[in-house]
């Protein structure tokens, strides 16, 4: 049997990406045969489109790091033929072919049980993205308690900082959201923070080891500098989240201060290898108490043939919303 994927091939050093038909003998061994019903456009599926040697080691490659579909093979007991299943994170899409495909086969411990509260279409307009909001939010809600003052979030108008606005909103916290330009600060708003600051009115000169205590929690989705001054200016005892690096790697001018006078605890947030518990228990989150109205606002659906021009859009930072690739 015949099915289309999108095939990014090497040559002569330059990379090619095309729509191609793919046979099942050629997809990777594993556990569950998926019927790939939606993926969705990650910065990171960008990058392996590109020959981006940091997320694909071997070419030709297939990306999506994101699936929603059915299983139409399963050779585990666990998993059986017909069910609706979410793929995201571990090597899916990065150097195992992805949902940019009309199938995928993957090991059965990659694969989760759709719950019953969202459609194959509403877990991929999460994606990787809302499921990185979630984890993040998952561990402040643990710790901080709405009433103990505002929640800011770095990077808000960002995928996973969007997500996390909504998601913090929605369970009852005040968010301010970090944002970039004018029409960041609407967007942000519109998704109900409470306020929003300037990248510049976030910043401090002051180099100071500790700052005001002005947060009760940080959901830093940046890095650098932006989550240094998060951790700097949260709370006695508060959460700092972070699981980024698009403002740097570093942490400038970090000391052990607010930790040891503070009690500030800092949380990593890693999507891709997130044990099955915490992934099972954080989808069902986002399919019943944690889900918006109007997931499918700023939401574009296109088919494989128009994939390929929405990865250059993003590539040229010409995108706004969220792509999702529906086979
Ligand atoms: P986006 O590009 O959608 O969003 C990033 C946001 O950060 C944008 O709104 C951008 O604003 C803003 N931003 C950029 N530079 C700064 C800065 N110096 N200070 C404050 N804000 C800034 O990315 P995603 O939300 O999809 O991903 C965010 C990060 O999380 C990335 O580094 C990504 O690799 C990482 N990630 C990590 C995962 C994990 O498992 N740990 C999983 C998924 C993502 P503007 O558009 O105006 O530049």
């Amino acid at each position: 049997m015949k099915f289309k994927a999108v095939r990014v091939f090497e040559e002569e050093g330059r990379f090619i990406p095309r729509i191609i038909e793919r046979s099942m003998e050629d997809l990777p061994a594993g556990d569950v045969v998926i019927r790939v019903a939606y993926s969705s456009l990650n910065y990171k599926d960008a990058l392996s489109c590109t020959g981006n040697r940091g997320v694909t080691r071997e070419y030709p490659h297939t990306p999506g790091i994101d699936a929603s579909g059915v299983v139409v093979e399963s050779t585990d007991s666990q998993i059986q033929v017909g069910e609706e299943v979410i793929v995201t994170g571990y090597d899916l899409g990065m150097n195992t072919d992805g949902g940019f495909g009309e199938y995928i086969r993957v090991p059965a411990s990659w694969v989760v049980r759709k719950p019953e509260g969202i459609s194959l279409k509403e877990a991929m307009i999460y994606g990787t993205a809302g499921f990185t909001a979630a984890l993040s939010v998952y561990e402040l809600v643990e710790v901080v308690k709405p009433e103990a003052g505002p929640v800011l979030v770095i990077g808000a108008a960002g995928g996973v900082g969007s997500h996390s606005v909504k998601f913090l909103v929605k369970l009852g916290y005040e968010v301010v959201g970090v944002v970039g330009s004018e029409a960041e600060r609407e967007f942000v708003l519109s998704l109900g923070a409470r306020d929003t600051i300037s990248r510049e009115e976030a910043d401090d000169k002051s180099g100071k080891p500790m700052l005001k205590q002005l947060w009760a929690g940080v959901v830093d989705t940046v890095g650098g500098n932006p989550l240094s001054i998060g951790i700097r200016s949260t709370k006695y005892g508060g959460v700092v989240t972070t699981c980024g690096n698009v403002a740097g790697g570093g942490i400038p001018e970090m000391n052990v201060y607010p930790f040891i006078l503070r009690g500030v605890r800092l949380i990593g947030i890693d999507s891709v290898k997130c044990p099955v518990g915490k992934r099972v228990d954080v989808w069902k989150r986002l399919s019943d108490s944690w889900k918006g109205e109007n997931l499918d606002r700023g939401v574009l659906e296109v088919g494989i043939e128009e994939i390929l021009e929405k990865v250059k859009k993003m590539l040229n930072s010409e995108l706004v919303g969220r792509v999702l690739l529906k086979h």
